[in-house]
């Protein structure tokens, strides 16, 4: 089971984002494996860390902890049923017991984000036996609108969770695959009596993984995993929307004793443009016109978005506050097609005038095409 995370990290529940991140490069410098080679205590202190800040600094996982921490912790993983029905989908219930540092905490919130709707499909088919997944992975980039125009590779780099080279992910000395538990036949549980009910318990010999490993792989000490630094390329695609969360499969933390890998998430945000407002595909821009322009009709050249130059006719009597439309100037739609670009008009009045245009000017406005004025 996780520690509290406010206590791992020293700080207060209120604690703001930037404490909370002061607080973890601290710790994180303190216990880094590199400072303290072969102290375990150490090792055990940084893999706390770095849990307790994955909660803190992600809102949505700190809300979960905040709301449901002890609850969580009260209740075992009972509580996650709370959260959707029967957290493994399998229609046993089992009680996951200890095992490894993906204790109750790590299901709840996975529950618990299930519930605001984390991941949304991702997670749709239940895990059997969580204890022997890897964790997911949640990340998030701000990007301008102009790369959501073009889409862009962005490079994540972190530590995490993979699987060891040295046994393939085995655990075993041999890198061979484990022998199955024949306590429990590889299931990691077992049936006991309690008077009138039978209950599930995880197997005593191979503590709920259902293997067993005789000799452990050294590198990993038998879990399979090892932490490493690792780079990932998300392709983030032309036309992503702000709030987008992009996934890949199998890219998360790597599972111990050879389970099924995390995915790693990358919400998209996207930094607002000065020029162009985005609503919907369509592009929205305001774009002052000098006055005789607008009376007169004629031709306007605009930058877009990706880069080019573009001439827009004007035609006369165009009125302040009109929104023309360029088809096809928008945002890309993601089905090959793109959205339209609105130019909203404004008016350039010009501040001087030389005496020849104030005397042309004087003149028309002696002008009047009826008693009304030019209207
Ligand atoms: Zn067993
Ligand atoms: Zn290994």
């Amino acid at each position: 089971m996780n520690k509290n995370p406010y206590e791992v990290l020293g700080v207060a529940k209120d604690a703001s984002d930037a404490d909370i991140k002061k607080a973890y490069h601290k710790l994180v410098m303190k216990y880094h494996p590199d400072k303290n080679p072969g102290d375990k205590s150490a090792e055990e202190k940084f893999k706390e860390v770095n849990n307790a800040f994955d909660i803190l600094k992600d809102p949505q996982k700190r809300a979960a902890y905040d709301r449901y921490g002890d609850a969580a912790f009260a209740g075992g993983n009972g509580a996650g049923a709370g959260f959707g029905g029967n957290p493994f989908g399998n229609g046993s219930f089992h009680f996951n017991m200890g095992g490894g540092d993906m204790g109750g905490m790590e299901d709840i919130l996975r529950e618990a984000m299930r519930g605001f709707g984390f991941g949304g499909a991702g997670f749709g088919g239940g895990r059997e036996n969580t204890q022997q997944s890897g964790r997911d992975l949640l990340d998030e980039v701000v990007i301008d609108l102009k790369d959501a125009y073009f889409g862009k590779t962005h490079t994540v780099k972190f530590t995490s969770a993979v699987k060891c080279d040295k046994c393939d992910g085995h655990g075993t000395a041999d890198g061979k695959p484990a022998k199955t538990c024949s306590t429990c036949g590889g299931s990691g549980y077992v049936h006991t009596r309690q008077g009138f009910f039978a209950v599930e318990t995880p197997c005593p010999d191979c503590n709920g993984l259902g293997k067993k490993i005789d000799k452990k792989c050294s590198q990993c000490d038998g879990t399979g995993t090892i932490n490493k630094q690792r780079t990932l390329d998300v392709k983030i695609p032309a036309g992503i929307q702000d709030g987008a969360r992009l996934r890949m499969a199998g890219m998360g933390e790597a599972a111990r004793n050879g389970g099924r890998a995390g995915d790693f998430y990358l919400d998209i945000r996207i930094r607002p443009d000065k020029t162009f407002q985005r609503i919907g595909n369509d592009l929205l821009m305001h774009k002052d016109i000098d006055f005789t322009t607008l009376a007169l009709g004629g031709e306007i050249e605009i930058d877009t978005l990706d880069d080019k130059k573009l001439s827009v006719k004007i035609s006369a009597g165009t009125q302040v506050g009109e929104k023309l439309r360029v088809r096809g100037h928008g945002m890309p739609n993601g089905r090959g097609g793109f959205g339209d670009l609105y130019i909203e008009t404004g008016i350039v009045i010009p501040k001087k005038l030389t005496e020849k245009q104030k005397k042309a000017l004087s003149e028309f406005a002696g002008i009047k095409s009826d008693k009304k004025g030019w209207f």
